[in-house]
């Protein structure tokens, strides 16, 4: 007989427990494998935590415990094999402590989808074949406004794959209404087209100085500060190829691994067969082969993103964290974790070396750096020698600055576009915000259309007529009139990269334009296929959003400017300055990477601001002195911790009460260096239309208040009609 300690798929605190059932099966079970379970009333999937072996029977177990025991049947067990190796189960279980996650949610992200522990997922991963969405019907009467936006993209941007078409459940309408219908076509596998085929550069002499450091460094983590095109990739590569050499295994992990076509062709040329890329493209097939390729041990090199960062690798020897400082590193729903954060305690597990890479590294990891903590190396020139753009900035405030043709494109910007385009060369034009209009209201009656599930306001989308919060995709078809008072001309506010698109084809009639943001980004052959073309000089100018300011390396691109400099000042975080100025740096730094020198230009409306001046100039040691400064007065990382809790509720009261009690509790205990702030009504103040309410949590060790808070924690996650959710790190709040 055995028993078998379980932990049921659902997510929460108060479960985060392993129950107990009985096996007494001949078919083999092990721990971490997948078992069903009664749990309840309810059939769910579990996750084998631990197996005890026991001469007892069952009559005797139950006597001896009290209570009777539910019992596995041998085809109630789901796996042949355990899931995944030690080691990867206690970075899970030192992942969910440091999130204050229930484990099993940690494991459900760590694993593919076909893989893992819940019963949604079970279905067994089988073609080789893609599923596309085709165009059947373009008629919209009787459908939902969620349904049109479907229908919209798919009549908009051609087929696209089943998986980039969002919810099932709407695609299921769309295709019962024979709207759109879906058909097979068989995957085709990444191709690399043979003339591309570059040989390996040979290091520069910062290169090999940076490369050797990094081999030879103590250091579990270290950090490789190189300017714009100072020719990181190609140290990653080197040290990559060293440690293979070695028969160690290798992860890289990139920020967005489909906006990395040119990084991925290279480790295919480097690698061949020996590496495995986990893009978003991957159906849950070659998912699932990728993930036992990689654990198997054929796979000895690992590219991909955020989620990668768990792969099964065998002997890791070498963790690489390229464009340490994205935001998108961090996962932004349960368990909210950070995969530099991951990256570091993998690294420490398993004894492996992580190097993170920036331009513009965060300021926690800089100033761990200097202090010693981790080990740290510098590139501080280009490696084409060529000098970092000349940028100037241009003041918004200033009417001189602007002349009849444009009220967004400043005179300055519209004369440098006009004297690249003579020359053939390219242009990137960056502004933060897709859409057309990023607002619309009454002029009449004061209707401003929010978003009715988190209060944001909602973007204008010309490309397919509709209005969407960008926070939730809450979507609704655009009015012909205020809703309120019936008024016919509303007023339109603010602009986004669509609208700009439209200003420089007016412009510039002949120029080619392209755009790129996550709008585009949904439908990924097409992003490829638009950074490939631009990069290919197919394209003279191309408009984008963040999406094109970080690592690309566009050779004929001699211009970059940012429309409006200043869209990111103004949001809810103590990060606002950081991520103005890596997004002014990192823009500034895609210009005049080859032969020709760059310039850039942007545009504000706070010329004086440290972020934007030291941005532009990529003075990345001024702005690194100054905001330390400022994150010491107001006490933010990486002065202090941050913890911030979220709690929502459908009543208002609940909600408040809750976030209320959460903070007396906490503040009776009278922690030292703890700080509480809230309950604060969030920007977002409603999340799916139900209120809510946060605290933010700073301290200076943690080790003072973590039990106590995760007891706390459980306490809460039970209290009836409230949801209380713990984002450990927070990126915003
Ligand atoms: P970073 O990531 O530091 O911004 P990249 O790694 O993209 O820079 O390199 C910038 C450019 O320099 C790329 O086009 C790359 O091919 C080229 N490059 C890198 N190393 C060398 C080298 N040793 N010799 C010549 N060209 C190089
Ligand atoms: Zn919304």
């Amino acid at each position: 007989m055995k028993i078998v300690e379980v932990l049921t798929e659902y997510g929460t605190l108060a479960l985060d427990r392993s129950f107990s059932y009985l096996y007494d099966g001949k078919k083999r079970i092990g721990e971490r494998y997948r078992v069903r379970i009664s749990f309840g009333p309810q059939r769910v999937v579990g996750f084998v935590l631990r197996l005890i072996e026991t001469a007892k029977s069952q009559e005797e177990l139950e006597k001896e415990k009290g209570f009777s025991f539910k019992t596995l049947k041998e085809e109630d067990i789901l796996d042949e094999e355990p899931l995944l190796d030690d080691s990867l189960l206690s970075l899970a279980k030192e992942v969910a402590s440091y999130y204050f996650s229930p484990l099993i949610c940690v494991l459900q992200t760590m694993l593919p989808p076909s893989l893992s522990p819940r019963n949604s997922t079970l279905k067994a991963p089988k073609i080789a074949y893609e599923k596309w969405v085709r165009l059947l019907d373009r008629s919209e009467e009787g459908l939902t406004d969620k349904q049109i936006e479907l229908l919209r993209l798919v009549a908009l941007r051609g087929p696209i794959l089943k998986k980039e078409a969002g919810s099932a459940s709407i695609l299921g309408k769309l295709i019962e209404k024979r709207k759109v219908e879906i058909y097979l076509e068989e995957k085709h596998r990444l191709k690399l087209k043979e003339e591309e085929r570059e040989q390996a550069h040979v290091l520069s002499e910062l290169q090999e100085a940076a490369y050797r450091y990094l081999l030879e460094s103590e250091k579990a983590v270290n950090l490789l500060e190189g300017v714009t095109g100072s020719g990181k990739t190609e140290v990653y590569l080197h040290l990559a190829e060293r440690y293979l050499e070695q028969g160690k295994g290798v992860l890289l992990l990139v920020p967005e691994i489909n906006l990395t076509p040119a990084l991925m062709d290279y480790c295919l040329r480097r690698f061949g067969k020996k590496v495995a890329i986990l893009h978003s493209g991957l159906s849950g097939a070659e998912r699932y082969d990728e993930y036992r390729r990689i654990a198997s041990g054929e796979a000895r090199v690992v590219v991909g993103a955020r989620s990668a960062v768990f792969s099964p690798i065998k002997n890791l020897g070498l963790i690489i964290l390229d464009e340490e400082h994205v935001e998108s590193y961090k996962q932004d729903n349960a368990p909210f974790y950070h995969a530099r954060e991951v990256a570091i305690m993998r690294a420490k597990n398993e004894k492996a070396k992580l190097v993170l890479g920036s331009a513009t590294p965060t300021l926690e990891t800089r100033a761990r750096a200097l202090k010693g903590v981790y080990g740290y190396t510098t590139m501080k020139k280009r490696v084409n020698e060529k000098p970092l753009p000349k940028t100037t900035i241009v003041d918004l405030t200033d009417r001189h600055n602007f002349g009849k043709q444009s009220e967004k494109i400043s005179l300055p910007l519209l004369n440098k576009i006009q004297e690249k385009l003579e020359k053939h060369e390219q242009v990137l034009l960056l502004l933060n915000r897709r859409g057309y209009w990023t607002g619309v209201e009454c002029p009449r009656c004061g209707y401003i259309f929010v978003c009715p599930k988190c209060a944001g306001n909602m973007t204008y989308h010309k490309e397919d007529n509709m209005l969407k919060c960008h926070h939730c995709g809450h979507v609704e078809l655009y009015p012909e009139c205020c809703p309120k008072c019936g008024y016919t001309k509303l007023r339109r506010i603010g602009y986004g990269t669509e609208r700009v698109v439209k200003e420089i084809k007016d412009l510039f009639p002949k120029a080619k334009v392209a755009r790129m943001d996550s709008d585009i980004g949904k439908v990924s052959h097409q992003a490829e296929t638009i950074l490939r073309d631009f990069r290919d000089g197919k394209y003279d100018i191309l408009v984008g959003t963040q999406m094109i300011a970080k690592g690309h390396d566009f050779p004929l691109l001699t211009l970059s400017a940012v429309v409006l400099a200043d869209i990111g000042l103004a949001l809810p975080t103590y990060r606002a300055s950081e991520r103005t100025f890596e997004l002014i740096a990192q823009a500034v730094g895609r210009s005049g990477r080859s032969a020709k020198e760059g310039e850039a230009v942007i545009q504000t409306f706070n010329p004086r601001n440290y972020a934007i001046v030291y941005g532009a100039k990529q003075d990345y040691e001024s702005f690194f002195i100054t905001e330390m400064k400022e994150r010491k007065i107001a006490q933010y990382p990486p002065y202090t911790y941050l913890i911030l809790l979220n709690f929502s509720s459908k009543k208002e009261e609940k909600c408040d009460k809750a976030a209320m009690d959460f903070k007396k509790d906490l503040q009776a205990k009278n922690f030292e260096n703890v700080t509480l702030l809230g309950p604060l009504v969030p920007y977002f103040s409603l999340e799916n239309g139900k209120y809510r309410r946060s605290l933010l949590l700073k301290y200076k060790k943690r080790e003072v208040l973590e039990e106590y808070l995760r007891d706390l924690l459980k306490r809460f996650s039970s209290v009836a009609g409230v949801r209380i959710s713990i984002n450990v790190d927070p990126l915003d709040y």
